[in-house]
């Protein structure tokens, strides 16, 4: 008998990169507003610099405004994961930008809307839980900020914090966050070595401490040598490269998964760059990697997942 498949899962999607175009066409025409031609570019799929896609991402992030919208918001995720047969999600959320920053939406609905939302995918068989973003560029302050804004009470379905956005700062003067995250029990993770510089990668590890990595394909080899070294998870999401960083090319996931890289797929900010765990599959297939190194893209998504850990 073949042994069974593991889990499929989705190891890196953003809620507020989630949202299903349809609700964001709904949404907006029921409020007046506008869509911005960078979300009909990529929606279109078309590559845009960082600055298109940031306002793009900005425009679904600002309707996300009630405990309902939340939870739409991670339904559409819960829905499009179940529609490529994936099985759980690890999904990375800002509370202190939609909380704090922007001030639309409460912060005890945010935490309910995300409940609700977590309690529909579970009804259809689905894992989740919510990795927390801080914005890299707005620097350690508001790193702090954000944990001072979801430690105090924290639902038992966030297992992580994560850095995100620019890689402005350098993560060395993330480290205090990092470790008080840390303590509070949370996992670490960091995008690095996307819009920024491969050393990035290195740093988040060696001096930041966090044991995930989002993206890093500008990471060199010898920075391949230590995330295979350590076993570090790197969450690969190839349409969002192609997308954002379109210059790195060929896309170095065969380079790295040879180097020992423990890669797995994610669909970044599928509502806004239109993919899925499939298309991700596809992506990988057309790099040239054969059913062995597919599968074990999928054994690490499982095996590293968050979602499926206690
Ligand atoms: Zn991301």
């Amino acid at each position: 008998m073949p042994p069974s498949l593991p889990p499929l899962i989705d190891r890196h999607t953003h809620l507020e990169g989630g949202l299903d175009p349809a609700w964001v066409r709904r949404e907006s025409a029921r409020r007046n507003l506008a869509l911005p031609s960078s979300l009909e570019d990529l929606w279109s799929g078309r590559s845009l610099p960082f600055q298109g896609f940031i306002e793009a991402f900005l425009f679904g992030a600002a309707l996300l405004d009630s405990r309902e919208a939340i939870r739409d918001a991670v339904l559409a995720v819960a829905h499009r994961t179940q529609a490529a047969n994936g099985s759980g999600f690890d999904l990375w959320a800002s509370p202190h930008f939609l909380v704090a920053h922007r001030g639309q939406v409460g912060l005890g609905d945010f935490w309910r809307g995300v409940e609700d939302g977590f309690a529909l995918a579970e009804s259809l068989g689905l894992r989740a839980c919510l990795v927390v973003d801080a914005v890299n560029h707005f620097g350690p302050k508001h790193g702090h900020a954000v944990l001072d804004l979801v430690l105090p009470e924290l639902p038992p379905f966030v297992r992580g914090f994560s850095t995100g956005g620019l890689e402005g700062c350098p993560f060395r003067d993330w480290a205090p966050v990092f470790d008080r995250a840390r303590s509070a029990g949370l996992r670490l993770a960091a995008h690095a070595g996307e819009n920024g510089p491969g050393a990035n990668v290195r740093e988040a590890v060696l001096e930041g401490g966090v044991a995930r990595i989002v993206h890093g394909i500008r990471a060199d080899e010898a920075t391949l040598e230590l995330l295979a070294e350590r076993q570090i998870p790197v969450d690969i999401c190839p349409s969002s490269n192609r997308a954002l960083a379109a210059e790195v090319d060929p896309h170095p996931l065969p380079r790295m998964l040879r180097a020992g890289v423990r890669c797995a797929l994610g669909t970044d900010d599928p509502g806004v760059i239109p993919c899925d765990l499939r298309t991700e599959a596809e992506a990988a297939r057309g790099m040239g990697l054969e059913e062995a190194a597919l599968a074990k893209l999928r054994r690490h998504g499982a095996e590293d997942a968050w979602c499926l850990m206690d």
